[in-house]
């Protein structure tokens, strides 16, 4: 689930939709002032979900039921009003305390698991632990990072892969994100861990071409990925760390990393809701056993 923090949430809206749908869905309700969306299976009906989201008493009824399109499988219910004690129980009741790698990622209101640990509150920015393309992408950041690194976070969203990074040990992270909602929350996320972390809004354009970083993550779409290859791996000293990407799409991504001379040492994947998640270690094709991981390569390919 994603959520706004710090909302008094007393109307709960819940909306059917095929899967397909949730993505411009989600955004609709956040653009209408949600509190927070949960997103949970339909039972009995594959390739369905049922989004419960959460508005402030006066949430607009007319521009709710604006979304109810029976054409496209969306039905929009009635708002009906929930008790506050019950709904922070239940949002939060879905929400632990996560082991990812050797960090401990927990939102700000649960209790701590153990250390290293890093405090992440769900927002409305992208990176909360519970996508297989973050977990992935801070896995493979802990596995490849060496102490004191520099590291760059693109599309940093939440901050949780760059603040990740400082956790485990990074000399310095920064963050970039071309959402100014992300910067704002990954800011929020920088406060709650006591970090330094520079954050840009922007892109690579924000970034001065002699730029370089040790270690550079980026956990972005595909489509969004590529565009950006080139300069990701001009800023890269010893390994870019890709994720966000399907394994149906690894065939783009290797041609793409081919053409600017990068290799593949490993990677990582894992399924969720059905999707093939995958995430790699690239490195400069010349740069020879320049991962520490190259040796125990799991390579695709
Ligand atoms: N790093 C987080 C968030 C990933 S979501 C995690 O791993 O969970 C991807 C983020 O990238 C979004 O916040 C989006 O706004 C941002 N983004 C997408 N394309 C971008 C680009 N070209 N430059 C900078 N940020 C970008």
């Amino acid at each position: 689930m994603r959520t706004r923090s710090g909302g008094r949430a007393t109307w709960l809206v819940r909306i059917e939709a095929p899967e397909g749908e949730v993505e411009s869905i989600s955004a609709e309700l956040w653009s209408l002032g949600t509190l927070g969306v949960e997103e949970s299976a339909l039972a009995g009906a594959p390739g369905r979900v049922e989004l419960r989201a959460y508005f402030a008493a006066d949430a607009a009824r007319g521009e709710l039921q604006r979304l109810d399109a029976p054409a496209r499988g969306v039905r929009v219910h009635e708002p009906v009003p929930v008790a506050e004690r019950d709904w922070e129980r239940e949002w939060r009741a879905g929400l632990a305390p996560r082991r990812i790698g050797r960090l401990w990622v927990r939102p700000s209101f649960c209790a701590s698991a153990g250390t290293p640990e890093l405090v992440i509150d769900p927002q409305q920015a992208f990176g909360s632990g519970e996508h297989a393309s973050t977990r992935l992408a801070l896995e493979l950041l802990q596995d490849e990072l060496r102490p004191g690194d520099r590291v760059l976070d693109l599309g940093t969203g939440s901050g949780i892969l760059a603040l990740g990074a400082l956790v485990a040990g990074a000399g310095s992270a920064l963050g970039i994100d071309s959402d100014p909602v992300a910067i704002a929350n990954a800011a929020e996320n920088r406060a709650r861990n006591g970090r330094r972390l520079p954050l840009l809004v922007g892109t690579l354009d924000a970034l001065s071409e002699r730029a370089r970083f040790d270690l550079v993550v980026a956990n972005l779409l595909l489509h969004e990925l590529l565009p950006c290859l080139a300069g990701l791996a001009r800023r890269t000293r010893r390994a870019l760390i890709a994720s966000g990407f399907l394994a149906a799409e690894r065939a783009a991504l290797d041609r793409a990393g081919a053409a600017l001379g990068l290799r593949c040492v490993r990677e990582a994947s894992e399924t969720q809701s059905g999707d093939r998640w995958c995430a790699r270690v690239l490195v400069h094709a010349a740069a020879r056993s320049a991962s520490s991981s190259a040796s125990s390569a799991a390579s695709a390919e």
